[in-house]
C-alpha cells in the first residue's frame, strides 16, 4: 500500500499580505524554499528506512532518527506557524480576547508580562528556534517553550497554541541583526482568532 508523504502546505494569505512586518521577498522565500525544504527532508528520510527496510538493510539509526526528527519538526512547527499570522489590522495584531485572555492574564498575571516572557524567549535563543506558548493539557496552566532548532526543550504532549519563528532565515532579509524589531513587528500580525480555537480544541 502506497505511504502517505509530506507535502508543502499552502498560505492561508498572499506573500505580500504580511507587509510591512514581513516583506513578499522574506515570506515567499521563508515558504517556498525553508520550509520546502524540511517537507522534502523529513520524506527523504522515510524513503531511505523504506529502502533499508526492503533490502533489510542496516542503517544508522541515531543518525536518521535524529535527521527525521529535525525534519518532522521543522515541517509541523513551520505548518503552525503560518496559521499564527494573519494581515496586520485584517485578522492580525490587538490582543487575546475571552478565554485565552484569562488563561495568559491567570498565569502571568498580565498580557504585557506574557509579552515581555515570549519576547525574551524569542530573542534569547542560542542559535536557531523559535518561541512557542503551550498548553499542559494535565494543569490546564500554559508554559512559555524555548525550542531549539525544530526539536529540542519541547514538552512533550502540550499542545502548541502560538509560535514564532526565530531561526535568522525567518527575518534576516527584512531586519538583519535586529532580531528584536522582528519579535517585535510579530505582535502586529498573530492571530488571536487561531490561538484561541487551539485552546478551545
Ligand atoms: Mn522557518
Amino acid at each position: 500500500m502506497p505511504r502517505e508523504t509530506y507535502s508543502l502546505p499552502e498560505l492561508p494569505y498572499g506573500y505580500g499580505d504580511m507587509k510591512p512586518c514581513i516583506s513578499e521577498e522574506q515570506l515567499t522565500i521563508h515558504h517556498q524554499k525553508h520550509h520546502a525544504a524540511y517537507v522534502k527532508g523529513a520524506n527523504a528520510v522515510f524513503e531511505k528506512l523504506e529502502k533499508a527496510r526492503e533490502e533489510n538493510a542496516d542503517l544508522d539509526m541515531k543518525a536518521t532518527l535524529k535527521e527525521l526528527s529535525f525534519h518532522i519538526g521543522g515541517h509541523v512547527l513551520h505548518s503552525l506557524f503560518w496559521q499564527n499570522l494573519a494581515p496586520e489590522g485584517k485578522g492580525g495584531g490587538g490582543e487575546p480576547e475571552g478565554e485565552l485572555a484569562k488563561l495568559i492574564n491567570g498565569e502571568f498575571g498580565s498580557f504585557e508580562r506574557f509579552k515581555k516572557e515570549f519576547t525574551q524567549a524569542a530573542v534569547s535563543i542560542e542559535g536557531s528556534g523559535w518561541a512557542a506558548l503551550a498548553l499542559d493539557g494535565k494543569t490546564g496552566r500554559p508554559v512559555v517553550m524555548q525550542i531549539e532548532k525544530h526539536n529540542l526543550n519541547m514538552y512533550p504532549n502540550f499542545k502548541i497554541l502560538i509560535v514564532l519563528d526565530f531561526w535568522e532565515h525567518a527575518y534576516y532579509i527584512d531586519y538583519k541583526n535586529e532580531k528584536a524589531k522582528f519579535a517585535e513587528a510579530f505582535w502586529n500580525i498573530i492571530n488571536w482568532k487561531e490561538a484561541a480555537s487551539r485552546l478551545q480544541s
